[in-house]
């Protein structure tokens, strides 16, 4: 078993837009979000910004000409580079826009849009392949929780997801732990509930790859994160971060996030 207190892996906050905020709007987020996280805030956090693809050449321009230290993320993409997919984005496009991380197998995704575990898998080894990082998201259903099904689930996803990617690959990777029953609800898992999972799904990478590949991997809690439970979420052995939908599109909200969860 991997000894997570020994591992140093710094906090990634990601904010997640999904279609919310055009590309003016998000231009408007990053210059108010600067004023409230500069350089001194991030010098022991990451901080990831995933708006709909319309804005991410705008929202590049703002970070790399103001110099801001946040990441660029990508919401999801395509495993193939080219070809003929009406609507869908290359990982190669994204990569050549500077796209650090992208979010793959979002619930939503997954539930709303049809993408299996197989289509998850590719897009994790397309995204590794093209030098981002993959943001691999699993969770359970309230039904699922409630009959005993999370561990099941959630695991079945995770061993899935990372079929043929090497344990180096693992370690590099940020894996966000979603119960589908919190996310956009208002309900968040208990602290102890979330860490509990979160711990399974380092036990389940340890018996995949090797203690030290799950003491590397960064393992975010998503689901109604706010203000008012990051740092309880954050204290937790395995929790490495989170992925915030709704509060991340109020720039005092999540510049709040960000300074309780580092
Ligand atoms: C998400 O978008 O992944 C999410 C967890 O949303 P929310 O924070 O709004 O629950």
């Amino acid at each position: 078993m991997p000894d997570p207190s020994t591992a140093s892996r710094r906090p990634l906050l990601s904010g997640n837009w999904k279609m919310h905020q055009n590309h003016f709007e998000a231009i408007q987020f990053v210059q108010k979000f600067a004023y409230l996280i500069g350089k001194d805030e991030l010098a022991d956090v990451d901080v990831s910004l995933h708006p709909p693809f319309t804005d991410i050449r705008s929202v590049q321009t703002v970070l790399e000409s103001d110099k801001l230290g946040y990441a660029l993320g990508a919401q999801h993409c395509h495993w193939e580079d080219k070809g003929a997919f009406t609507g869908e984005v290359s990982p190669a496009f994204l990569e050549k826009l500077g796209v650090d991380y992208v979010i793959c197998g979002h619930s939503e995704r997954r539930e709303l849009f049809g993408e299996t575990d197989e289509m998850v898998n590719r897009k994790v080894r397309a995204i590794i392949a093209h030098a981002m990082t993959p943001i691999l998201c699993c969770g359970e259903t309230l039904d699922e929780r409630e009959s005993g099904r999370t561990e099941g689930k959630v695991l079945g996803q995770i061993r899935a997801g990372l079929a043929g990617v090497t344990a180096e690959q693992v370690a590099a990777m940020v894996i966000a732990y979603e119960p589908i029953w919190a996310i956009g609800t208002g309900r968040t898992a208990t602290s102890a509930d979330a860490q509990e999972m979160c711990a399974a799904i380092r036990a389940c990478v340890a018996e995949l790859y090797g203690a030290s590949t799950a003491a590397g991997v960064r393992i975010q809690y998503g689901g109604s994160v706010k203000s008012g439970n990051i740092a309880e979420l954050i204290d937790q052995p395995d929790i490495d971060g989170a992925l915030v939908g709704g509060a991340s599109l109020d720039p005092d909200e999540f510049a709040k996030i960000v300074r309780l969860g580092r």
